[in-house]
Parts: C-alpha cells; structure tokens; sequence
C-alpha cells in the first residue's frame, strides 16, 4: 500500500456499517427535515406521534408508530416538540428510563423560562439522559442541505457517553459538534438563536448617532446658514455633498474608535502595573466589537469612494466649472495653473487611494476564511502595524483635504468649526498617544507586563 492510501485509510471515519435505530417524537417540521437527513446517512428512523397514519410529507423509508412502541425501538429519541407539551412524556418515564433523550427546543424569548428547556426535560424525566443538541440548526437549512453557513452544532449535556452518542450522530450527519460542557450550558445555547447580531449593536448604534450628528451639523453650516446669510439655495447638497462629507468623516473616527480600546488598555496596564485585574466592563466589550466597527468603517468608506467617482457628473459641479470657464472667457484671462493648489489635490487623492487600499485589506484579513489561514503574527502586523498606517494615511488625506480652511475665518459659520476639524479630534489623539506608547522607556515596562511581569506582583514568594 502506498503512503497515500494509508493516509487516505487513516482519515477514513471509523463507523460500522449499520447505524442503530433513532426514535424522533413529533412529526412536525423540524422532526421530518431531521428524519430525512438521518435516513440519507443510513440511520434507521421510527416517528413517535399522536398518529400513527402515514402522510406524504413523512420520508417514506420511516416507520411511525405510537410515542410508547416508537421509544422501545431505539436507544436515542429526539424530541421534537415544543416544550409546552413536554408533560405528555411524564406517563412515558418508565419506557424512557436509560434513553438519551435529545432536547432540540427553542423558545420565543431570552430566558423565556426560569430553567433551560433541556434542564426541564431533565426534572421531568430524572431517569433519562437529556442532551442538548441541534436548536441552532434550521428545519429550512436541514431540508434545503444549505448547511454551510451553520455546520456546528453545539452539544451539551451531564452524561458524557450520551453525549458522545449525540455527537457521532451530529458527525454522521456532516456537521460538526460542539461539546459546551454539561446541561448548566443549555440555557446559553437556547439563547444563541433569539439573538440578533450581539456584537453589531453598540457599533451600529454608535454610527447611527454619530451619522445623525454629523449630517444635521453639516446642515446647519452648509445649507441652513449659506441660506440664511448668503440666499443661496444649496437645499441639494443633502443628496450628494452631505452624504460625501459624512461618510469620511465617519469613517475616519470609526476606524480610530478600533484602536482608541487598544490605548486606554495600554495605559490602564502601565497605571496598575499588571495585566492580570480586569479591564471595566465597558472596554472589555468595546475590544470585542472593534472587528465591526472597523467593518462599519469600511463599508462608509467605500461610500465616499463612490459618491466621490460621480462628483464629474454632478449638474453642479458642470456649472461651476463652466462658470469659471466662463469667467475666464469674459475677462480675457487665462488663470495660471496653482502648483501649491495641485500638489495638495495630488496629495491628498493619493493618501485616499493608499489609505483606502490598507483598509480593504484590514477588512478582508478579519474575514474568517483569511484569518484562519495566517497566524497570530501575520494577523496582529496586518490588524495592528497596517492598521495604524491606514489611520496615518486617512488621517493625513483628511488634514491635506482640509487644512486650508482650518486658518481661514469663513471656515467657523456661527463660530462652529468644519467638520473636517472635528473628524481630526480622535485619531490625532489616538496617533499622538501611540507614538508616545511606542517610547522605548513606556514600550519596554508595557511589553513586560503584557508578558506576565507585575510591579506589585499579588503572589510573591
Ligand atoms: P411543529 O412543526 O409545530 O411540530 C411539533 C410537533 O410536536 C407536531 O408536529 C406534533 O407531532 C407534536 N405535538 C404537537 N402538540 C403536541 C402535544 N400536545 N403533545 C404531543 N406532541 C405534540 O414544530 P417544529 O418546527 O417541528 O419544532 C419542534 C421543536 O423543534 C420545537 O421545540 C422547536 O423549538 C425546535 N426547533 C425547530 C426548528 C425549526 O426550524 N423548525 C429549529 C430548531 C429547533 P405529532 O403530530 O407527530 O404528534
């Protein structure tokens, strides 16, 4: 035998041939998808219903029969019934006692009960064995075999042969189990399907907030006071020109929101001396969610990339360049090309582009099929080193963008400064706390505690 074949052997899953008999009570739609998917992986299935008559939507290789006679058949019975009809089981104790029961149940709201529903199962039944498995996973996505975005499948339960049951089954079936330990942890995987995108919520709430502001701010300055002062109806700029003021702006202290966490966290470790005291919890979920709200960053700055492609097309901004044309035809002068004007236009378009590029590579390195695929030093010197780099180029193409108004008095309308002025506010600071971070008599002392060392060490001998 060649090496390849032996490797291919060794990989090879080592099941019998013939799958023993899985019991599933209920047929409603979760049952079936799930009986359907175990009889394609060779599992015998028997249904454990109120009836016994065979339907066309049951898979046809199952055998239904009465919860009792189905029960006695197989050695793991799957309920699948909602756990307001749990008390029906109570009669059965004596038919299921030793069984692995497989409580799949979810509820309609977070901690919708004192105790899990499997805990439940488990009170009801003391003689069972009851694990938890499969509530993440959809009929829909069962029956449809579009399974990839959701292959796990997190098992828990106090009896670890049961478990380990469930789990062969669960890897039958390709997907992949999750031992989270014993039914303590039932309670958190019933939630996991009721949540709705945890860690987008402070971010998109924050960029929700901080758009509005900045957009009626913008309002105020651009259209409200020009209208008010100047009689010009600009009422059009909130399509176009307000949106491409807000979105870099958003961007840019979004993606400096991503690394202020990383300073105060610096700082709170130099102060106490150690990094064994927790961080307040407000930075420890801050740092969680920074992967979205560098996404949510992104995805504004892919906004202004495009708002900004069409500015040649805007009715605008063909008759202000036709008026100065004009201008210029009238007076019979031709005006002379302002170098310092081109430099800073050149400038500040190529630290956009370069920014911009560093910042779609950030996104797609926190992608999980590319952050698998390089490790933690390659990771940490693309979300770290490149990511400072494209908040220096962002930051740079801002302050070349709009620093020229920054002295000018018609830039502080109703003495209120640019927008651009405020954007500047966090990832300066962010910029001017790191650079004084990476001093090598702050650097060394934070690098030691962050590798384990402690000033007061808690422990000594
Ligand atoms: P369903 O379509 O309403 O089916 C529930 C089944 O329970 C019924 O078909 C019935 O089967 C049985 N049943 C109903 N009332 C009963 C009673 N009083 N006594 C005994 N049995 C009774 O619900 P489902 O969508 O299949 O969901 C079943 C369980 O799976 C639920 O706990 C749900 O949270 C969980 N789940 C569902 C999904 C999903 O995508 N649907 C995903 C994950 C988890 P018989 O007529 O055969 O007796």
């Amino acid at each position: 035998m060649n090496k390849n074949s032996s490797n291919v052997m060794a990989l090879a899953p080592n099941t019998p041939n013939k799958r023993e008999t899985v019991c599933i009570f209920g047929t409603g739609d979760f049952g079936r998808a799930l009986g359907h998917k175990m009889i394609q992986s060779g599992y015998p299935v028997v249904y454990g219903s109120r009836s016994t008559q065979i339907s066309n939507l049951i898979p046809k290789d199952a055998e239904v029969l009465g919860h009792a006679e189905a029960a006695q058949k197989a050695a793991i019975i799957i309920i699948a019934i909602q756990r307001q009809h749990y008390n029906f089981l109570t009669p059965l104790a004596e038919v299921l006692r030793g069984k692995v029961l497989v409580d799949i149940s979810n509820n309609l709201k977070l901690n919708q009960y004192p105790e899990s529903n499997a805990e439940y199962l488990a009170q009801l039944l003391p003689g069972s064995r009851v694990v938890k498995a499969f509530n993440t996973v959809s009929a829909w996505a069962l029956q449809s075999g579009t399974l990839d975005a959701s292959r796990q499948v997190f098992v828990c339960g106090d009896d670890v042969e049961a478990k380990q049951m469930v789990m062969n089954i669960v890897r039958a079936l390709g997907l992949t189990p999750l031992d989270k330990g014993t039914l303590l942890a039932a309670q958190e995987i019933e939630n996991y399907p009721l949540q709705l995108f945890p860690m987008w919520k402070f971010p998109f709430f924050l960029s929700l907030g901080l758009t509005a502001f900045f957009f009626f701010y913008c309002l105020a300055l651009d259209v409200i006071y020009t209208y008010i002062y100047e009689n010009n109806n600009f009422s059009f700029f909130i399509a176009i020109t307000i949106p491409n003021r807000v979105f870099p702006v958003m961007a840019l202290i979004l993606l400096a929101l991503v690394y202020l966490p990383g300073i105060f966290a610096a700082i709170i470790q130099l102060y106490r001396g150690t990094k064994y005291r927790r961080f307040p919890d407000w930075l420890d979920k801050w740092m969680l969610c920074r992967k979205q709200l560098g996404l949510i960053a992104l995805a504004f700055a892919s906004l202004h990339v495009v708002f900004t492609l069409v500015t040649p097309m805007r009715a605008f901004v063909s008759w202000r360049t036709s008026k100065g044309i004009i201008s210029q035809v009238l007076n019979n002068k031709t005006e002379p090309l302002n170098n310092t004007n081109a430099w800073i236009s050149d400038s500040y378009l190529a630290l956009g582009i370069l920014g911009y590029f560093l910042f779609v590579l950030l996104g797609i390195t926190s992608l999980p099929s590319v952050s698998n695929n390089v490790n933690w030093r390659e990771f940490r010197f693309v979300q770290s080193k490149l990511g400072y780099l494209a908040l220096i180029l962002c930051t740079a193409h801002t302050l070349v963008y709009g620093g020229k108004w920054f002295l000018s008095p018609t830039a502080y309308k109703w003495y209120l400064p640019n927008i651009y002025m405020l954007s500047l506010v966090v990832p300066c600071a962010v910029l001017v706390v790191k650079f004084v971070l990476i001093f090598p008599c702050i650097d060394k002392p934070l690098t030691q505690i962050r590798q384990g060392w402690e000033r007061n060490p808690k422990y000594s001998e």
